[in-house]
């Protein structure tokens, strides 16, 4: 079974978490069969904390106590009334208490330990942002493979990756506390970020304060006046209010004795609140802009739009994106799971556990170089994560030789002539005996799919470098189809030639050594141990040149075997012939 890696989207307001299985990304749901969670920790008096959608229970009684939109704080210099807000703590642990419990989430779901994760964060969000959610992640028990842009994630829970190259994707997310319209394109297989503006003041939030405060008026109340507790509750009605806007045309704002006796209720249009919030709108529509000006694009091309985020559920949102873009959306995902279902995917591939995504991020086809025999030797077997890197030594094939010509290969074939040869490298050395010469060969494809092959002599640590650009990884779906079903029609024969190679190779190498060990030590030999080696070899020879591979192996691994004990009476003699004179050097 592969290894279990979820993807999480550690939101402002939303946080989820998902995992690849049976080849479908999912997210798991909480004890309430809930896939999102409040990005919200309670603390309460004692050490106690809650987190989710109990933290934001509390909101209603202990407002004071409950920290949300954390992510706006992570990684950046805080302000006195940031600290205030954030009760003191460290954005970081706040981050690690929410990531911990969607681990718990998963872990209680799937009934084992997770322990690697792939984090989103927004595109725009600098090192130290990206580091200190690394950090959250790390906090809370996971080892973080990758921190993955949420665009990109998007993109992919739309299946945007399976578009042409150069394909170009708006992404335009309009959540509960910040909004981001990103311009990717589609690069090799990869999903770059060209473009991105936003506005991290600029979120649902914003919304529902229009809406509170519309509804404070109308109830007589100098907003100055309202206490934090109070405005928690008006905020948290608006919030309900605006979400039921989205899908019915009228909806009633309702606080039955939201203070002592006094209770208020007020009957909203979609159209009023829309006609509220179209400076919001304008706002995001400016971001887009911006975004194209900055891209030197127009908005005709653009191949797809996709909207993320609760708020674009807002039907006014929708077609104020629609219009600037000039197409309708896809909006087949829900847009508060599309970033968590992205990075799932992505978990998904570098697990192993979605396998049609070859071309993201794992090698697509076996990478070896040639060696002696004409056989393929795979250093980075297929369908391995990238980044990866992998080594072998290898040795001099016959005495004297002063170069190695090194091809570097891929394919699922066992002869070298059937794999495709990427590029070549040589590499020199001092002449030596058969087998003595030790060089280094090192494999290495980064996160853009660029292959780099070290070669080293390490006698004397000379090195030669040859980069093969995007060749490992970005192969068409069809080639390598073709390159796997032709390894698994021809396996038989492929192995049976990989056999017949390796035992002639021993052959070769065994045939000559024999003779000489029966000149040495004829003397240590009976009759019957004698003829048993000369049976032996002499089969050797004969099935040579009939080229069957198993009765060649059999025939080599008889002569080995026949030849096991003369070979042991040679070395020991050997060395007892070099135990004394080592003896006396050290005496004297
Ligand atoms: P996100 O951060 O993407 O999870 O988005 C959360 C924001 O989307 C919050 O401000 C929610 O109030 C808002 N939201 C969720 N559902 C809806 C809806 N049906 N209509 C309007 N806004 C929504």
């Amino acid at each position: 079974m592969n290894e279990t890696i979820v993807g999480i989207d550690l939101g402002t307001t939303y946080s989820a978490i998902g995992v690849v299985d049976s080849g479908f990304p999912m997210l798991l749901a909480d004890e309430e069969g809930k896939r999102i969670m409040p990005s919200a920790v309670w603390y309460g008096v004692e050490g106690a904390v809650e987190v989710g959608r109990k933290a934001l229970r509390r909101r209603e009684l202990d407002g004071l106590r409950v920290v949300t939109s954390v992510k706006r704080y992570i990684g950046r210099e805080l302000s006195a009334e940031d600290r205030e807000v954030l009760q003191d703590r460290d954005p970081v642990e706040i981050s690690a208490t929410i990531l911990r419990e969607l681990k718990r989430i998963a872990e209680w779901r799937l009934g084992r330990s997770v322990g690697k994760a792939v984090i989103t964060v927004p595109a725009y969000f600098h090192d130290g942002q990206r580091n200190a959610t690394k950090r959250a992640g790390e906090l809370a028990g996971f080892e973080v493979l990758r921190v993955l842009n949420e665009p990109t994630a998007a993109a992919l829970a739309y299946g945007l990756d399976k578009l042409a190259d150069k394909s170009r994707v708006a992404v335009y997310d309009f959540g509960g506390g910040t909004f981001d319209l990103s311009l990717l394109e589609m690069q090799d297989g990869v999903f770059q970020v060209i473009a991105t503006h936003g506005d991290t003041r600029l979120g649902g939030d914003d919304l529902d304060h229009v809406v509170a405060v519309k509804m404070l008026e109308k109830a007589g109340i100098d907003e100055m006046q309202v206490s934090r507790e109070l405005m928690i509750r008006w905020l948290g009605e608006a919030e309900r209010v605006k979400c039921a806007l989205s899908a019915n045309e009228r909806e009633c704002f309702s606080l039955p004795f939201y203070e002592g006796h006094s209770s208020f209720s007020h009957e909203l249009s979609r159209g009023e609140f829309e006609s509220w919030i179209q400076p919001w709108i304008a706002r995001t529509i400016a971001c887009c802009n911006k975004a194209l000006s900055d891209a030197g694009m127009l908005p005709s091309s653009v191949d797809a739009l996709v909207l993320v985020g609760g708020s674009t559920r807002i039907p006014a949102v929708r077609a104020a994106a629609e219009a600037c873009f000039q197409r309708t959306a896809d909006v087949s995902q829900h847009p508060d799971e599309a970033i968590a279902l992205g990075a799932t995917i992505q978990a998904g591939v570098m697990s192993g556990a979605m396998k049609k995504l070859v071309l993201l991020d794992v090698t697509p086809l076996s990478l070896g170089i040639e060696t002696l025999g004409c056989l393929m030797n795979v250093l980075i077997p297929r369908n391995t994560t990238i980044p990866c890197k992998a080594g072998e030594m290898f040795t001099n094939a016959a005495t004297g030789q002063t170069a190695m010509m090194l091809r570097v290969l891929q394919g699922e074939r066992e002869l070298a002539c059937d794999n495709w040869e990427l590029g070549r490298v040589e590499i020199a050395f001092a002449p030596m005996p058969k087998g003595q010469a030790r060089i280094g060969v090192q494999f290495r494809i980064d996160e853009n799919g660029i292959l780099e092959v070290l070669a080293r002599d390490v006698k004397s640590g000379r090195d030669r470098i040859l980069q093969i650009q995007h060749a490992a990884v970005n192969v068409s779906d069809e080639s390598v189809e073709k390159m796997v079903s032709d390894s698994v029609e021809f396996a038989f024969a492929d192995m049976s030639e990989r056999v017949w190679t390796e035992a002639r190779l021993k052959a070769d190498e065994l045939l000559p050594a024999v003779d000489a060990a029966l000149e040495v030590g004829a003397q240590w030999l009976s009759e019957e141990e004698r003829e048993r080696i000369l049976r032996a070899a002499t089969r050797v020879r004969e099935v040579m040149p009939s080229k069957q591979a198993n009765a060649l192996k059999e025939a080599v691994q008889e002569l080995d075997k026949a030849t096991e004990s003369l070979a042991a009476k040679i070395v020991e003699q050997a060395m007892e012939q070099a135990l004394p004179g080592e003896w006396e050097n050290r005496q004297g």
